[in-house]
This record gives C-alpha cells, sequence and structure tokens, in this order.
C-alpha cells in the first residue's frame, strides 16, 4: 500500500499520467494569490476554513471535481496550508483493502487533512468503512475470520477529508452526502490561463512574449496544467530551434509539432469527430459503440476526451448518443455533404 499520490490523473488528449510531473510541482501555486481563476470557488472555500479556524475545529469534509488539471490537488494543497496542517496524500486505487484504509486513518494526527484522489475509484467495501471515519470519527475493524470475526472499533482524531474526482456521478449518494461541501472546478478564462503561462513563464526564467501567450492559452483546453504542458514543450523548441525566447513563431511551431489546432484538439480529438462523421453519419451514436470503432475505452471517452468537445459547442449529448455539431463540421473543414455519400 502506497499513501503516495501514485497516479497522475491522465491529462486529456495531451498528455500522458507522470509527464513532467517534478515540473508541475515547481509551478504549483503556493499561496491562494498565486492560485489565479476560480474565484467563487475560492471565495466559498475561505469562509469555510476560516469558520473552521474560528471555532478551532476540524473543517467539513470537502469534495472538490472537475477536469483533470484543473486545480483540483492544487486546492487540497492549500486548504492544507489554511489549516495549517500537514496534507496526507492517497488515492482511491491505492485503498484497495481495509488494511490499507485503516493504516492510513490509524497514521492521522489531530487536524490533519487527507487529500484522496480519485475518490470515485474506491470500492465499495472500502467506502463503507469510510462513511463513520467521516461522521464519527470511527474505524470499524473486523478482526479475525467465519465465527470468530469480531468487529473493534478504534476513535479516529478529528480530521478533514478532502476527495477529489473526475466523475462526480460515480461518486454513491451516502458517500456524497457525507461531505459538508462540494465545489465544481470550471474550464478557465483565457485571460486566467494566460496570467498562468506568464506566471510559470518566469517561474522557469524562460522569456515568452505576449502573442506566445495567447497562442498557449488558447490552445490549452482552458486548463491550466495543459497550459504548462505546452509552455514547457515551446520552450523546448526554442531553446533547440531558436534563441530561447518563445515568441509568435515558436509558439505556432510547437502546436504545428504537437498538431494541437487553434481550438486546443489533438488528432485524438479530431479523430473523435472524424469518425462519428465518417463511420456514424455525423451520429447520434451511442458511447459504447464509438468506443468500439475507436477501439478505445467508453470510459475514456466520456471522462477525458467528450468534456472539453462538449464545452466548445463541437459535440452534443442527445437521447440517442453522441452527435457531432455543424460548428464541428465547420472545425474539420467537411460539409454536411460528406454525410450524405
Ligand atoms: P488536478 O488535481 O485537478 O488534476 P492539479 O492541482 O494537479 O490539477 O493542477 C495541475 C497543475 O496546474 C498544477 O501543478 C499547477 O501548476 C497548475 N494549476 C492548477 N490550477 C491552477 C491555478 N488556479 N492557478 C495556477 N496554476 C494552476
Amino acid at each position: 500500500m502506497s499513501t503516495e499520490m501514485n497516479q497522475e490523473p491522465f491529462d486529456g488528449a495531451q498528455g500522458k499520467p507522470g509527464d513532467d510531473r517534478a515540473v508541475d510541482l515547481v509551478l504549483r501555486p503556493q499561496n491562494w494569490d498565486d492560485y489565479v481563476g476560480q474565484d467563487k470557488v475560492k471565495r466559498n472555500l475561505k469562509v469555510i476554513l476560516g469558520a473552521a479556524l474560528k471555532r478551532k475545529e476540524a473543517c467539513d469534509h470537502l469534495l472538490f471535481f472537475g477536469q483533470a488539471g484543473l486545480g483540483k490537488t492544487t486546492l487540497a494543497n492549500l486548504v492544507a496550508l489554511e489549516l495549517g496542517a500537514p496534507l496526507r496524500i492517497t488515492s482511491g486505487p491505492a485503498l484497495e483493502k481495509m488494511a490499507d484504509l485503516a493504516a492510513v486513518l490509524t497514521n492521522l494526527n489531530a487536524g490533519d487533512v487527507l487529500f484522496v484522489d480519485e475518490v470515485h475509484r474506491l470500492n465499495r467495501l472500502i467506502e463503507e468503512v469510510l462513511y463513520p471515519a467521516m461522521e464519527m470519527r470511527k474505524l470499524h475493524l473486523v478482526v479475525g475470520k467465519g465465527p470468530a470475526a469480531r468487529t473493534v472499533t478504534m476513535d479516529l482524531p478529528p480530521f478533514t477529508l478532502v476527495a477529489a474526482t473526475t466523475r462526480p456521478n460515480l461518486l454513491s449518494a451516502p458517500l456524497r452526502s457525507r461531505f459538508g461541501a462540494s465545489f465544481k472546478l470550471d474550464y478557465y478564462e483565457v485571460v486566467d490561463i494566460e496570467a498562468i503561462v506568464r506566471r510559470s513563464a518566469r517561474l522557469l526564467g524562460v522569456q515568452i512574449d505576449d502573442k506566445a501567450i495567447s497562442i498557449i492559452a488558447r490552445a490549452s483546453r482552458y486548463t491550466p496544467r495543459t497550459a504548462n504542458r505546452l509552455l514547457r514543450r515551446a520552450r523546448d523548441y526554442a531553446e533547440v530551434h531558436g534563441t530561447g525566447v518563445i515568441d509568435e513563431a515558436a509558439a505556432l511551431k510547437t502546436m504545428e509539432m504537437l498538431e494541437i489546432d487553434e481550438l486546443g484538439l489533438d488528432s485524438h480529438d479530431r479523430r473523435i469527430l472524424e469518425i462519428i462523421i465518417d463511420k456514424f453519419g455525423g451520429g447520434p451514436v451511442g458511447l459504447a459503440t464509438l468506443g468500439a470503432a475507436m477501439n478505445e475505452d467508453a470510459g475514456v471517452i466520456e471522462d477525458v476526451y467528450e468534456p472539453y468537445l462538449m464545452s466548445i459547442g463541437l459535440l452534443t449529448r442527445t437521447p440517442g448518443g453522441r452527435k457531432v455539431t455543424e460548428a464541428a463540421y465547420q472545425h474539420l473543414g467537411r460539409s454536411h455533404q460528406a454525410k450524405m455519400l
């Protein structure tokens, strides 16, 4: 068992798990001012944290949900910082057995913040042990087997669970109801992403001009982690092919090399749209059928790719399945004629 977070959430169509993790840590905001955007979330969160501090009580359990790379882990760090408590990090898949959860919970000190990433991947058995731990700070453990089995109850110190998920709809209602507050992280505004890219460039010690910042921000899928990774790729390009300064030409060339278009779509995103157009007449097509046609896990399409395609209006969900929009035809330079053939 590991209490380290061993799985970086998959970063959309444009990255691999664990990609450039060390740099990710360098760029992670360490205070509220550096955490750009998400103003409503920050405001509401600060009220809850402030109230808990004033009462000198453990803060309510918190749930953060939203796409990978939008800042859930960063926010959990800030929560711990604000509460003056260490952040203990684990994840749904790491808590596979009862013993895993018991080890994590019994090692907590009063006031600790426990971060569970990918909480939707907890199995039901573990979830059921978590309920009384969250609600009453009791850990019920079954010791022994068969007729000799008995339940031992342990008291836990006051702690705050901060959970993150990309798929809140997969959480069971009882688990969801045990969070005092939940916060949805949305895609960022372009100006916010621009501010993030500017700050990251400063931290990385790389010069970048405004046009390049704008190109990267627009290609970032409105997602900070993607923006930071595109910045690093542009830095690589500028170091190898230019003077080290990221200008408009270097930024454009980087996007071209990565096959990322001006809407931030990469080849995989475009393939999803193309397959729906070419094989299914533009849709509607069911997710499972689409997954089979793409040789891709339907859950990955649903979780990783389609939220962004839907958010920019290229894909819609209808009762009959997924359907591409007129804007998608236009973006791909296709006409509806092609659909009729
Ligand atoms: P998640 O947990 O939602 O997958 P992270 O919190 O790991 O996302 O964020 C990924 C990276 O994006 C962080 O390392 C950080 O550099 C950057 N980042 C995320 N949110 C913000 C923000 N609001 N302001 C500045 N940088 C951010």
